[in-house]
């Protein structure tokens, strides 16, 4: 692989000297046929496994998983033995650390531009469960997964577009968390990015998480609840935080969080939960979060322009 080497280009210029290679819309990539990695079945057009069964695994050459396929449905792959890992590398930053530390990495497109899956094989110790990472990315093993070619992701493109690199490398279980440790997703809410997008509560707490959340469904832990994100859901089961005592909520999968409005937005679909960064709720958007606070939790409109300085600092 001739340009691999070169880890200052970045990774756009990268992608145009590599061999786009098209796998038939109905083929899983032969070397995914391992004794550590699974399939399993995932509904058409989306990321949800399929409803109504308890998800089976199955070997990547199963027939009933290559029926499923040419029948129009997705599939996700992922490992039971934790001796292969599958990373969603939604940032560039992840992308090019990745592939300046592994030159011969695979990975293959997800259905948004610019989004990538890498897979690895692990030559020594295995990897005991998913770990998030910052700005959305994730390092999946069981019990999470990723979607591969030719599933079809739920905005109507299909999985596997670009496909770059011969075969899944082999790689050290160290080497691997060298490379990802810059992204992990700190405890405690912090994250291990550019300051700019941390999120602090507003002095003035005019609404309490504990009122807009419903907490019923997180796991409690002294005083965060952790659980699967009651909007957009979750792959572990625990993607979603929330912190009563400093009156905050977090969001593993998006990097994303705030207080109870911005929770309140979320929840009400005035913005994503992508968009939850601080400086997202602004004009026409924070006052529409303001009037369902007042209308649904009580919020009084002098509390809100008092929470409105706050916001503007
Ligand atoms: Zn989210």
């Amino acid at each position: 692989m001739n340009s691999r080497n070169n880890s200052q280009e970045n990774i756009t210029e990268r992608n145009n000297t590599h061999t786009h290679i098209n796998i038939p819309p109905t083929r899983i990539p032969a070397f995914f046929i391992d004794p550590n990695i699974s399939c399993l079945r995932c509904e058409p057009h989306s990321k949800e496994p399929l409803r109504g069964k308890p998800v089976t695994y199955f070997s990547c050459a199963n027939q009933e998983i290559l029926n499923w396929i040419k029948s129009g449905g997705n599939v996700g792959v992922t490992s039971l033995t934790g001796f292969a890992v599958f990373i969603d590398g939604d940032t560039e930053e992840i992308q090019r650390a990745i592939e300046r530390a592994f030159p011969d990495y695979y990975k293959w497109s997800t259905g948004r531009q610019g989004h990538f899956q890498y897979a690895f094989f692990i030559e020594d110790t295995p990897f005991s469960g998913p770990i998030p990472l910052t700005g959305g990315a994730y390092l999946k093993t069981r019990p999470g997964y990723v979607l591969i070619s030719p599933s079809i992701h739920p905005n109507g493109r299909r999985y596997g577009e670009i496909i770059i690199g011969e075969k899944i490398p082999v790689v050290k279980h160290k080497d691997l968390i060298d490379v990802i440790t810059p992204f992990f997703v700190r405890d405690n809410n912090q994250r291990a990015e550019a300051p700019k997008q941390q999120y602090t509560a507003p002095k003035i707490d005019v609404l309490n998480m504990a009122d807009v959340v419903d907490l019923s469904k997180l796991k409690r832990s002294g005083n965060r609840y952790q659980g699967p994100h009651p909007i957009h859901g979750s792959e572990t089961g625990l993607n979603f935080v929330v912190d009563i005592n400093k009156n905050l909520w977090h969001c593993f999968r998006h990097g994303t969080g705030g207080g109870p409005l911005q929770w309140i937005a979320v929840q009400e679909g005035i913005i994503g939960c992508n968009e939850a960064v601080p400086g997202a709720l602004r004009g026409a958007r924070f006052w529409e979060a303001v009037a369902i606070a007042h209308d649904k939790y009580n919020l009084e409109f002098d509390k809100a322009a008092k929470l409105l300085e706050e916001v503007r600092k």
